[in-house]
């Protein structure tokens, strides 16, 4: 690790409305922590190396809070059928081939060659309910540079044979095995507690998860409220229960540890209440949401409401695992939620998805998605040339045309925390 200077034409948020700019500026890295922006670079640091990338963008890396790496074997397919559906005809059947290792490593070396190349610094993924391609999925990710947490999923009910744990000791003695397996081994990649949606999760299993959690003191991730058909069934499955969230409280699993939710569509005000409590971050999921016919979910009232919010790929329910693109579908389906359904809802603006896909995600990993003084340093370097227009633009329209119009080729350079994953510019 070093200490270093970039020179390029910086965006960042501000607060959650408000884009920082900064044409031509320097912004200086030490031992991996951002020691802020500057117009001109100040005396003390006259020494150091600087890169030089002017007119190029450069922008806090992005945070994908929720995804699941053995489906991206099978992105842009079944997106004709809603999830319970879609879970049977695709996922679980493709899940269960993790099982064999074999089969697991050449596939989650793909899913973390994309992950290096795009855009997103920070990853949250599901893996599978397997110990050992877990922890090879574990091991890639760590020589990857890139920061994550992986979780090995717990299911010890509705599921196929073929993918469902035998029961909820079976279960939770092979996660204490995967824990103690994994303590130690990583220094960028940690392990997170994953049951992975009520209706696959005993309450005997949610209670020994709980129990986990309390004595591993790592954090949780699950899905909640994600489909109106899903809500049903956990009512049934939990007869006295008024939501998802309900589960996780009578199991001891909202409150104490770090918590991330994926797409939480359909909450209702007693819901929304008890995860802005627990201070669970809300994975927001928009093109998930959309393929499997989930719905749009309510993140302007979320936002108003002070919840913690991140942006989400969610393969393979989405496509795409760039968070560039989850920042312009939460613009359009906030859009079509305001026309649609809500109307007291404003839709997003560019900045407000551009924070939650930077510091509102960063913000589950710590000080992250930001370059102001304490950040930790995650940045990407962006080249833009190829959509210079003969309009006028500033640096804010630049960034969101980028955000629209690029792909992962225009990624110039990649550092996380403070390490750069591409080969090394010239000073
Ligand atoms: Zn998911």
């Amino acid at each position: 690790m070093s200490s270093f200077v970039l020179k390029g034409d910086i965006c960042y948020s501000e607060n959650a409305t408000t884009l920082h700019t900064l044409q031509g500026g320097y912004l200086v890295c030490a031992e991996g922590s951002s020691l802020g922006c500057f117009e001109s670079l100040p005396g003390l640091y006259q020494d150091w190396p600087v890169y030089d990338y002017s007119n190029k963008l450069i922008i806090p890396g992005l945070v994908d809070l929720h995804t699941h790496a053995p489906q991206f074997t099978f992105r842009g397919l079944g997106t004709d059928l809603e999830l319970l559906e879609w879970l049977n005809a695709y996922t679980f059947p493709e899940e269960a081939r993790y099982r064999d290792l074999a089969y697991a490593e050449p596939n989650y070396q793909a899913v973390v060659r994309n992950f290096v190349a795009g855009p997103n610094t920070r990853v949250v993924i599901f893996a599978s309910a397997h110990t050992e391609a877990t922890l090879l999925l574990m091991d890639q990710m760590e020589q990857s540079g890139l920061v994550s947490y992986v979780g090995r999923v717990n299911m010890d009910r509705n599921a196929p044979d073929s993918l469902r744990e035998a029961d909820a000791e079976v279960s939770l003695q092979a996660t204490r095995e995967w824990l103690v397996a994994a303590a130690g081994r990583y220094r960028r990649t940690y392990p997170i507690l994953t049951p992975r949606f009520v209706p696959c999760c005993t309450n005997a299993l949610m209670n020994g998860i709980a129990k986990l959690q309390g004595e591993w003191n790592i954090p949780v991730q699950s899905h909640l409220a994600e489909t109106l058909k899903e809500i049903e069934w956990v009512k049934e499955l939990n007869p006295g229960c008024r939501h998802n969230a309900d589960v996780f409280v009578n199991a001891g699993l909202l409150g104490g540890a770090a918590t991330i939710m994926a797409h939480c569509v359909w909450c209702d005000e007693d819901e929304t209440r008890v995860l802005k409590q627990s201070g669970a971050f809300i994975a927001h999921c928009p093109q998930s949401n959309a393929n499997i016919s989930s719905g749009i979910a309510p993140i302007r009232r979320y936002m108003r409401e002070g919840l913690n919010v991140g942006l989400a790929s969610d393969v393979a329910g989405g496509m795409q695992t760039s968070i560039f693109r989850a920042i312009a579908d939460a613009v359009v389906v906030s859009k079509l939620r305001w026309r649609l359904v809500d109307t007291g809802d404003m839709p997003l603006t560019f900045a407000e998805a551009f924070y939650l896909a930077t510091i509102g995600g960063g913000a589950f990993f710590g000080r992250v998605g930001s370059f102001r003084p304490g950040y930790e340093f995650d940045a990407l370097v962006l080249d833009d040339e190829a959509f210079s227009t003969s309009r006028t633009v500033t640096l804010a329209e630049r960034l969101e045309r980028f955000a629209y119009l690029s792909d992962d080729r225009h990624i110039a350079q990649k550092y996380v925390r403070g390490e750069a994953l591409f080969a090394p510019a010239s000073t």
